[in-house]
Order: structure tokens, then C-alpha cells, then sequence
């Protein structure tokens, strides 16, 4: 099976193989989202949600969140674990569902268009990029690019390793790929790395000799005419 399909996704969240879900809050978002300067009150949009929990961590940062996941499984898991009671509806492509400040749309990243993010200002990108192969990276950055307003800010979080030791997902994003996704829509800073195979010790259980973690600020360029000399 292809892990681009969508029933390969459809099919983890069944079986509940799960294990990029985190339950505790991610620690590089709580140690590096200021750096990217939002303000409370801007809205942020976290692609290929699951039933990540850092959605109310940023929402209790004072951000209206705005998520999309193809699963219906991960969706309602993420509001009956939270104790949260949504609103749902049908809206185009999406069902969405929504409670206070955080809404997630039901459907396929893919099909989002620029009117499902007009107000976004920021995106939080973990497990995301890297969950894709690589001929749909290139895919997911330009839709990005053309479902964003210009000017956001993005915290990306990746991983890389041997890609020969070990299949993904998690698929293994190097430093030169993430330069070569977004170098010419954004600046592209990278704000820490680390070697995390001490602590991830399953990887080392499967083979791995290294894995390098990876946390940068991405900033969109507006698209300012230039002016004349
Ligand atoms: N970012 C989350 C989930 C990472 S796993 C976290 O940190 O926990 C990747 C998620 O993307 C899965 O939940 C999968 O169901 C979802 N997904 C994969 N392809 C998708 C698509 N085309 N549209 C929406 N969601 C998708």
C-alpha cells in the first residue's frame, strides 16, 4: 500500500497506529512560537491536524486555530478526548466542525482554497510535511503557497535520518529540501536542531543510527512590486 493514498491514512486511524500522536504538548512549539512575533488574536492554521492537542495549546495562546484532516476518526477523537462539544456542518468539500476558537474542516488538504484561510496568519507545520512522500511534498509547499495570504509566518518541524534503514512515514526531510520547498516564496531560518535519537529510543529499536530534529521560521515575502530604480 502507498502512504500517499488517503486510505493508507483512513486505515491508521481505524487501527489506531497512531504513534506520531503526541499526548503531552509539543515541547519546540511552547519553546519557539514567539519567535514568530503573532500576535494574540491571529488566527493560525495547522495542516494535517490529527487530534494533535497543541491545537488548544495554541488556542490558549489566544489564536482562532483552524485545522484540516482527511480523518473522521482523528477529528472526533480530538473534540469527545478535550471533553469538547462542536458545532458541524456541511460546508462545499468540508464538514466542518468547530468549538470557540478552534475549527477543524473535515476533508482533503488538497481540495482548500484561499477563501478557507483568508484570515490566517500564521502555520504550524509538525508531523505534516514530513508525514508525505516526496514526489507530494513539492505538492503540499506550492498549495501552500496558493491557499495562503502573503506575509505568514510558519514554524516547520522535521525530521531527518537514513531514508535507506527505514521506510516512512515519518519520511526523512533534509535541510537542503526544505531550502530547495520555500527558499523562493520565504526566508527560511533555522532556529535549532538537535540529534533526538537518545531520547526516541524505538527508533534506535528500529535500526536508526542517527536522527536529527529540526525546528525553523519561515517567513512569506509579500509580494511587493518592486519599485524602479
Ligand atoms: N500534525 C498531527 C498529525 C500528523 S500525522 C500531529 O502532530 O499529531 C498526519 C495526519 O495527516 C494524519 O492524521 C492523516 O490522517 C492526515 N492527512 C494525510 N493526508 C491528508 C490530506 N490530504 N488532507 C487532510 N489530512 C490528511
Amino acid at each position: 500500500m502507498k502512504p500517499v493514498e488517503l486510505s493508507f491514512w483512513h486505515e491508521r486511524w481505524e487501527r489506531t497506529e497512531i504513534g506520531f500522536h503526541q499526548q503531552d504538548i509539543n515541547v519546540h512549539l511552547q519553546q519557539f512560537w514567539n519567535r514568530l512575533g503573532l500576535q494574540s488574536g491571529q488566527q493560525v492554521f495547522v495542516p494535517l491536524c490529527g487530534k494533535s492537542r497543541d491545537l488548544l495549546w495554541l488556542a490558549g495562546e489566544g489564536h482562532p486555530v483552524i485545522g484540516v484532516e482527511i480523518s473522521p476518526i482523528a477529528v472526533e477523537a480530538f473534540f469527545q478526548e478535550n471533553g469538547l462539544y462542536p458545532r458541524r456542518w456541511q460546508e462545499g468539500a468540508f464538514e466542518i466542525w468547530e468549538q470557540d476558537e478552534v475549527r477543524i474542516l473535515l476533508g482533503d488538504y488538497f481540495a482548500l482554497e484561499p477563501q478557507h484561510l483568508a484570515d490566517a496568519a500564521g502555520v504550524y507545520d509538525r508531523a505534516s510535511l514530513i508525514a508525505l512522500p516526496p514526489a507530494m511534498r513539492e505538492r503540499y509547499a506550492r498549495h501552500l503557497d496558493a491557499i495562503l495570504p502573503s506575509g505568514i509566518r510558519t514554524l516547520l518541524m522535521t525530521l531527518e535520518y537514513d531514508q535507506t534503514v527505514l521506510t516512512g512515514p515519518p519520511f526523512a526531510v533534509s535541510d537542503v529540501e526544505v531550502r530547495a520547498l520555500y527558499e523562493a516564496t520565504h526566508e527560511i531560518e533555522l532556529l535549532y536542531t538537535r540529534d533526538a535519537l537518545s531520547e526516541e529510543s524505538r527508533w534506535r529499536d528500529r535500526g536508526l543510527t542517527w536522527l536529527l530534529e529540526r525546528v525553523y521560521r519561515l517567513t512569506h515575502r509579500s509580494d511587493q512590486p518592486l519599485t524602479a530604480p
